[in-house]
């Protein structure tokens, strides 16, 4: 249980990806970024993410971090945030939390996952997919809960549970924490 707790908890916790100190990110060696879409970049089934996430993803990018996106969705209908992100490797129907799409996006990415990180918004898919597969993992607060899929409502409860059992550990560290 212990382990699965362990398994399950973010290194570090933001309100939003714009809160993220990449700088120390990019000082502790980390070179690879994944990030997630819905409900981290953008609202949950949007057709593009908001220019200001764009900004960011280009300016990280443009920094020197290899940039890449795991999702869960199928990407079908979404041709505009396709033509958007055209500019790095996306990975639909990645399956987190299963560790294969992490290893698909790290080596296209020409990453090792002990200098990736992967930011998102769920602790059962984005999180725990990441520690399994070794990589760092931060959690951020999702962009519109309202819009959550079906699946990630129902899980959203448990999610605060484990976020409050987190906390009381006094680990992952909580940056600017709003929650
Ligand atoms: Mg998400």
């Amino acid at each position: 249980m212990k382990r699965l707790l362990r398994a399950l908890c973010p290194d570090e916790i933001y309100p939003s990806v714009y809160a993220i100190d990449y700088g120390r990110l990019w000082r502790s060696g980390y070179r690879a970024l994944i990030f997630d879409i819905d409900n981290t970049l953008g609202e949950w089934g949007c057709r593009a993410v908001p220019e200001s996430a764009y900004a960011l993803v280009s300016e990280l990018s443009s920094l020197g971090f290899a940039v890449g996106f795991l999702s869960n969705n199928s990407g079908e209908d979404r041709s505009q945030l396709k033509a958007q992100l055209g500019s790095w490797p996306v990975l639909w129907r990645a399956g987190k939390p299963r560790v294969h799409g992490y290893k698909n996006i790290l080596t296209l990415l020409r990453a090792k996952e002990t200098e990736a990180v992967m930011i998102g918004d769920q602790l059962f898919t984005d999180i725990w997919g990441a520690k399994r597969a070794g990589l760092y993992a931060i959690l951020v607060a999702p962009v519109s809960p309202a819009s959550d899929s079906l699946w990630a409502k129902l899980r959203r409860p448990a999610e605060r549970l484990l976020l409050k059992l987190f906390s009381r550990e006094n680990s992952p560290h909580h940056y600017a924490d709003d929650r």
